[in-house]
């Protein structure tokens, strides 16, 4: 239990009458945290996946030094900067082709927020009026501020609010796995097609985390679904969002969720390991077709958001440096290298209380059929020198992609014993 002379810091996400105390972190190196009792655990989670590089990476740390002795921090108003004007270039390289146009924010939820607010001013800027709202996947996460909450879909999240949501609906999520037969794929796009016959002039946009609802309950599902919505959303001229705040920058296995598929949305958005875990940052990327909306004569149809610290010159020169390293150190390969390790042992483990592994690039999801069976596990990981940490009905594992085999099979061991208990 947290101590009451320790009530100052409010925790995230936790019941602070009855939350356990938090590991205590004195550092943190590579795929290694230290905590206070003298413990070194492996990282399982990378800090809410956004650690795809470990922590304390010295190219980092120097590029952050460097940065810094320069400036940290310039507004982007008025002013601009080499690392913020390279980070949009080469997001712009490594994205499909059409992805034009970076906007910068200071974390994913608002990264969200303004692909959103995007999609809603690109109608009005062409003189529509009622194309405002969203569809959005039930069982979607896309953040924790007030338009995200409303546009994902976890009432165990954000029930107290869930009287302000108007103006998005839900449809049925795909089903059937990333290898879901074409019929699936079919009866499943098929509820997005009837909505927006009916709908479609008053959607604005359909927003998808694509490949996997992460926070959401790890729902893994078809890259032809992806491809199937492309139609549809053009048919019934609804702009296509992907939130990659989760999947971008490999986890799913290539670079973006959305390289797994023959298409590209009109906007995504990556966060997270954007910054090597480093920084919280995000990128808003446009299609040439929704920036041109807003580039005219007239100054209403300018696109009016600026956070503060967005394209933060520190931040955008981790980015940076984080892209050159997952370049140069062939990180898609590291990544199929642990991807196949899950498939070969997570995929094995065997008992009565587990009811689905998934496995996709670095996510590796053990889905049991009731969460009691979960409870304790963390510190029974702590205990055995990792660090997991599972939600509702699911153990997963989203680790650094610089793991090595042996601290992979460490991870996996400790998932893996649980289950012999
Ligand atoms: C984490 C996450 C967000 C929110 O990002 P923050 O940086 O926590 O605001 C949005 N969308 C998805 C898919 C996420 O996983």
């Amino acid at each position: 239990m947290v101590k009451m002379e320790d009530m100052s810091l409010w925790y995230p996400y936790a019941q602070m009458k009855t939350k356990d105390e938090n590991l205590h972190v004195e550092w943190a190196k590579g795929m290694k945290i230290k905590v206070k009792d003298g413990k070194e655990l492996l990282d399982g989670v990378a800090s809410w996946w956004c650690a795809c590089h470990g922590y304390s990476n010295d190219e980092l740390n120097k590029a952050a030094v460097e940065q810094m002795e320069k400036f940290s921090h310039v507004m982007l108003g008025g002013l601009t900067h080499d690392p913020v004007k390279n980070l949009a270039k080469k997001l712009v390289e490594i994205t499909p082709e059409g992805l034009n146009h970076v906007f910068f924010s200071d974390s994913g939820s608002v990264g969200v927020e303004v692909a959103l607010k995007m999609a809603i001013q690109y109608f009005s800027n062409k003189g529509y009026e009622n194309k405002i709202k969203i569809v959005g996947l039930k069982g979607g996460y896309h953040g924790d501020t007030f338009k995200t909450m409303e546009v994902g879909d976890d009432p165990a999240y954000h029930g107290a609010f869930s009287n302000l949501f108007r103006d998005t609906y839900h449809i049925d999520r795909p089903t059937g796995g990333y290898d879901a037969s074409e019929e699936n794929v079919e009866r499943d796009i098929a509820k997005l097609e009837e909505f927006l016959k009916e709908k479609h002039s008053e959607v604005a946009a359909f927003i998808v985390e694509p490949l996997i609802q992460a926070a959401g309950g790890f729902n893994f599902y078809s890259p032809k679904y992806l491809e199937r919505a492309r139609e549809i959303c053009d048919k019934y001229d609804v702009l296509l969002i992907f939130d990659e705040v989760a999947t971008g920058f490999g986890r799913t296995g290539k670079l973006f969720a959305m390289n797994h598929t023959n298409i590209a949305p009109d906007i995504v958005i990556l966060g997270k390991a954007l910054t090597g875990g480093y920084l919280g940052h995000a990128a808003t990327i446009a299609s040439t077709k929704v920036f041109e909306a807003f580039y005219s004569d007239k100054g209403r149809d300018a696109f009016m958001h600026g956070p503060t610290y967005m394209g933060n010159a520190l931040t955008c020169a981790i980015g940076l440096k984080s892209m050159e390293i997952f370049e140069r150190e062939n990180y898609l390969e590291k990544i199929a290298a642990i991807e196949k390790q899950l498939r070969r042992r997570l995929g094995n483990i065997k008992s009565d209380k587990i009811k689905d592994v998934r496995i996709l690039g670095v996510t590796g999801v053990i889905e049991v059929k009731e969460s009691k069976s979960l409870k304790g596990f963390a510190k029974f990981a702590s205990d055995r020198g990792v660090w997991l940490r599972p939600f509702y009905r699911h153990l997963y594992t989203m680790p650094p992609y610089i793991a090595t085999e042996e601290e992979m099979d460490h991870i996996i061991d400790v998932m893996e014993d649980w289950f012999k208990l």
